[in-house]
């Protein structure tokens, strides 16, 4: 299957090409990018054949079946309405929109033209992630009382621009880190969070945009769900927590982009160490998302997902910015 990928990012090389280039029978043919000369310099670098700075001209090459979103965040929803109507699949970069009603109108635009729509959010993705979705499943912890995110990071130099002061281009830790915290929290817990508490704060990069906040969330079953982002922490590391009234897990390092860190589970009978798939999460998800296409199951986060962890994400900046709490508005989707 051919891609064409839009976004000549940072995501896209360090993860997503290989991902899709380890699929049997995948591979990108274009790449659309805002400037003429770093999209060349991308294709280049990276063995894709065409690049070009207008979208519609990559999607009008009938050979390419698949798109993959990964430009800054204000562009995922022009640009995804486009490759819908073009007849492609999509998969596209978190947030998926600037707004609940952007994400929604993505999904349904994907659901009315039968094509399928995936969100990347890669930790759902992780063999930690789905072993500890596991233990929760099976009763091994009990009745689950609450869920402890650490996801403070240092964010990397070559990082470091629009996401830090840019709030028209989709900027701030909320949009970038909470929205994947309302995955795991919804991945793990297999429920929606109904309203939020939270605080934000700039610590020392944030300029115009949040780089740190910390929230809590109510879940429908009575759980309480803790959650901390931050772009400042440089020794922080991060993990998950969830204490059940039989038992706990401690998962540390596991809020990555790769298949590592410890999970440990305490009970009454002790503490065992958890063993966990070590396969890349990129490829996990892309592997989902094109035998999704093929008819086979669904992509491992696809819109409805998508615009859950953009609705909690959204909510807990709304609460952070009133000092209220707030219900979390999914929009008219269920
Ligand atoms: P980048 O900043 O690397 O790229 C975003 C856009 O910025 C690119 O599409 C490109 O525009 C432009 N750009 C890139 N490099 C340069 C440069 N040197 N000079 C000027 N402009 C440049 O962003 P990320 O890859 O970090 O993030 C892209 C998207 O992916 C975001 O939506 C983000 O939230 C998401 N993301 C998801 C992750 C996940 O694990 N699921 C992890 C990281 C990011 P153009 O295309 O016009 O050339």
């Amino acid at each position: 299957m051919n891609w064409a990928f839009v976004g000549a990012s940072t995501i896209a090389s360090q993860y997503v090409l290989e991902a899709v280039r380890a699929q049997d029978g995948n591979d990108v043919t274009w790449v659309v990018s805002g400037s003429a000369e770093r999209g060349r310099g991308w294709a280049d670098a990276h063995g894709i054949a065409n690049a070009t700075t207008d979208l519609a001209q990559a999607l009008a090459d009938d050979r390419v079946s698949a798109v993959y979103i990964s430009s800054t965040n204000e562009k995922h929803h022009p640009q995804a309405l486009a490759a819908i109507s073009a007849g492609k699949h999509v998969l596209c970069e978190k947030p998926l929109g600037m707004s609940v009603a952007e994400a929604q109108d993505m999904m349904s635009a994907a659901q009315t033209a039968g094509l399928v729509f995936g969100t990347n959010h890669h930790l759902r993705c992780s063999g930690a992630h789905r072993a500890m979705r596991d233990v929760i499943a099976d009763g091994r912890i009990g009745r689950v009382l609450s869920l402890r995110i650490f996801h403070a990071v240092h964010l990397p130099p070559h990082l470091q621009g629009w996401r830090i002061n840019d709030a028209s281009a989709g900027g701030g830790v909320i949009p970038d880190i909470t929205v994947h915290d309302a995955d795991v929290a919804r991945f793990l817990l297999g429920e929606d969070p109904v309203d939020v508490v939270a605080q934000m704060g700039v610590s020392g990069m944030g300029d115009g945009v949040e780089d740190s906040a910390m929230s809590v969330w109510s879940m429908p079953s009575g759980a309480m769900v803790m959650s901390h982002e931050s772009f400042t922490h440089p020794y922080a590391g991060s993990g998950v927590e969830v204490h059940g009234d039989k038992g706990s897990i401690f998962a540390r390092g596991v809020m990555t982009q790769e298949p590592v860190g410890e999970i440990e589970l305490v009970t009454d009978v002790g503490r065992e160490a958890l063993s966990f798939s070590d396969h890349s999460l990129y490829e996990q998800g892309v592997a989902d998302f094109v035998a999704a296409i093929a008819g086979q199951g669904r992509p491992a986060a696809d819109g409805l997902d998508g615009v859950k962890s953009l609705a909690v994400a959204l909510a807990v900046r709304e609460a952070a910015q009133t000092g209220r709490r707030v219900t979390v508005d999914y929009g008219d989707v269920t």
